[in-house]
């Protein structure tokens, strides 16, 4: 079973495939460390909501929501 990976993306205007970015784990416990944990809630951030990256054009896809769903 493929699921197939793709999202709208705003930079290219159409469905592209996506990856995630991968994390460097090392990098951020090193910004932490730097920061007194003021990067922890970053790494955090990063590590749970992991932005999408567009194949097309290497921009990171914010939307997820397609915008016909918003309701008031
Ligand atoms: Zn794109």
């Amino acid at each position: 079973m493929s699921k197939s990976d793709t999202a709208c993306c705003n930079h290219c205007n159409k469905e592209v495939h996506y990856h995630y970015d991968p994390i460097n784990h090392w990098w951020h416990l090193l910004l932490s460390i730097c920061s007194l944990g003021l990067w922890l809630p970053i790494w955090a951030c990063v590590t749970f909501g992991p932005s999408k990256i567009c194949d097309e054009c290497g921009n990171p896809i914010w939307s997820d929501q397609p915008v016909k769903a918003i309701k008031r």
